[in-house]
């Protein structure tokens, strides 16, 4: 089945838009299969940014999204709750980093305005399969097992049962300690290590 795909291009101010042509990164994304509508906008994270992903969700009965601008980690949320809000599943949103992996590292304007090119045409085709998710509430079992009562082991023992929670630690020597337990006595306090 065709998919209908939305390309939004952010400029980040003159963050990207000084080094990458948005405006020919928009109109190469039309080019492109699947996708319906692309812009270029300057701000995309604002909330003028985000009404115009929402909008057109439903003015172009968008599918799926494209936002090409900042790393995910810095507004990934922000557009999955958009496409939340302008009606389709989050998880139907993929954002291109041409800010981070683009403008901010190559200085040619060419050749970051082809590897934006690049970058946007990956995504869409990354987008075109993605599958609505739905987020599920697993109940977790606060309880831990340890492998292994050397140093490390007995140290991450301590840490969660401080924290309030069971541990059980396992050991296949007859002692815990391990490698510790070899040793004499430990630099530079000479303490015995046992
Ligand atoms: S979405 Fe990212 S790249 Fe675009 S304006 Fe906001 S911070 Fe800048």
């Amino acid at each position: 089945m065709k998919k209908r795909v939305g390309v939004f291009v952010c400029e980040c101010g003159t963050n990207i838009s000084s080094v990458v042509n948005t405006v020919e990164v928009a109109e190469y994304a039309k080019s492109l299969p699947g996708v319906v509508f692309a812009t270029n906008y300057k701000y995309m994270c604002s909330d003028p940014g985000q009404e115009l992903i929402r909008k057109t969700i439903a003015e172009e009965g968008l599918e799926q999204v494209v936002v090409a601008s900042c790393t995910p980690r810095m507004h990934g949320k922000t557009f999955y709750n958009a496409t939340e809000k302008g009606g389709l599943n989050g998880y139907l949103c993929e954002m291109a980093n041409i800010r981070e992996q683009n403008s901010w590292v190559h200085p040619d304007k060419e050749e970051a305005t082809a590897k934006a090119k690049d970058l946007v045409r990956m995504t869409v085709n990354k987008v075109l399969l993605n599958k609505p998710l739905e987020v599920q509430t697993i109940p977790v079992t606060k309880k831990a097992l340890v492998i292994g009562g050397g140093i490390a082991g007995m140290q991450a023992a301590l840490d969660i049962a401080e924290a309030g929670h069971k541990v059980i630690l396992v050991e296949k020597e007859a002692t815990i300690g391990g490698k510790m337990t070899q040793i004499d006595k430990t630099f530079p306090t000479m303490d015995c290590a046992a």
